[in-house]
């Protein structure tokens, strides 16, 4: 769409607007949520549907969806189980209809009324409008501080440069939609995916709110392993620094070898040299092991990739015309 266009269809009202929400255990928060976002959406446009993913939700979050009024033209997808919220998005994208879509979280971290702030930068001709949170007061030091460090770590070891404070609130064009939704790889870091395809994009602060109701589907476990994926999915620094490793400690062991031969040479003394060994010899099998469990993460990956199993599984869905993938 052309700027014109797209500034018309706003003015107009007839922008067709998806909105892709996934939904894990938020029973107290879906009816407060999906009312004030249809209501934001009604006073953008007439044209527009809410893509809710029920993540496998094992509380009353699917029955209180389907319970929400016809005109908050909510359509339903309900997992056979709890996927992640990654997967979620995606198959929220792999159903969207519209010239754009807005991702956001149900549990009003991501506030609704940053909405037409993103519409209005869409119609400036920007493909990707993405929050960027100003405050992360409602998260923990230690969990503010991880963060930083993978985000460093990710832009020393990719080439992707994914912006701070940035997380799946954003709104993106059809033509971002349709890039997305060609990526087959089965492990998705959103994140990385969003900055790899490029596109005009710009950010926009909003303010996070503490959750409504309901705690973070996210622990420490989750996010490690999301950070795994992250840096597996976009990096091959972490396989290749271990011929540079061995490199170097090849050239050290060269010149202590050639130290030790001289000095058998000159003094024909026996080196007492056992304590230097053992060092040697734990210092190289810490390394080969840590070598070794990098390479099965990667091996691990390419195994769940070359399987080719779907990338989620729909046990039952709402409000859409046709069957889905
Ligand atoms: N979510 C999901 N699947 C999960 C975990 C979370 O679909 O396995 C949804 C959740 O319902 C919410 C959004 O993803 O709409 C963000 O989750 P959460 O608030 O737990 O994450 P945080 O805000 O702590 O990053
Ligand atoms: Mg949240």
């Amino acid at each position: 769409m052309t700027i014109q266009q797209r500034q018309r269809a706003i003015q107009d009202k007839m922008a067709f607007i998806s909105c892709v929400v996934p939904v894990y255990n938020e029973q107290d928060t879906i009816e407060p949520f999906f009312t004030e976002l249809a209501n934001r959406l009604r006073d953008i446009t007439h044209r527009f549907e809410i893509i809710a993913i029920d993540d496998g939700s094992c509380d009353a979050s699917l029955a209180r969806l389907k319970a929400m009024p016809k005109e908050y033209q909510i359509k339903i997808i309900s997992f056979s189980r709890n996927f992640g919220k990654e997967i979620a998005l995606t198959a929220g994208l792999d159903h969207v209809s519209g010239e754009l879509a807005i991702l956001m979280d149900a549990d009003f971290q991501h506030p609704t009324e940053v909405l037409p702030l993103f519409i209005e930068q869409w119609q400036q001709g920007y493909d990707m409008v993405y929050g960027v949170r100003k405050n992360r007061d409602s998260e923990s030091k230690l969990k503010r501080g991880l963060a930083r460090l993978f985000y460093w770590i990710m832009s020393k070891i990719t080439k992707i440069d994914i912006p701070n404070n940035a997380g799946d609130f954003r709104l993106i064009d059809k033509k971002v939609i349709v890039a997305l939704n060609g990526f087959q790889e089965r492990a998705r870091f959103m994140k990385g995916l969003y900055a790899w395809v490029g596109y005009r994009h710009i950010a926009v602060p909003f303010e996070t709110h503490q959750r409504y109701a309901g705690k973070s589907g996210w622990g420490f476990s989750q996010l490690t392993e999301l950070a795994i994926t992250g840096i597996t999915s976009f990096s091959d620094v972490p396989l290749r620094i271990w011929g540079i490793v061995g490199f170097v400690i090849s050239v050290f062991s060269l010149i202590y070898a050639i130290y030790i031969v001289t000095v058998t040479l000159l003094y024909g003394t026996d080196l007492p040299g056992f304590p230097s060994i053992i060092v040697a010899v734990m210092f190289l099998g810490g390394i080969q092991l840590l070598s070794v469990g990098i390479l099965g993460e990667y091996i691990a990956r390419i195994f769940a990739e070359v399987k080719q199993r779907p990338k989620y599984l729909i046990a039952e869905q709402h409000g859409f015309d046709s069957v889905g993938p």
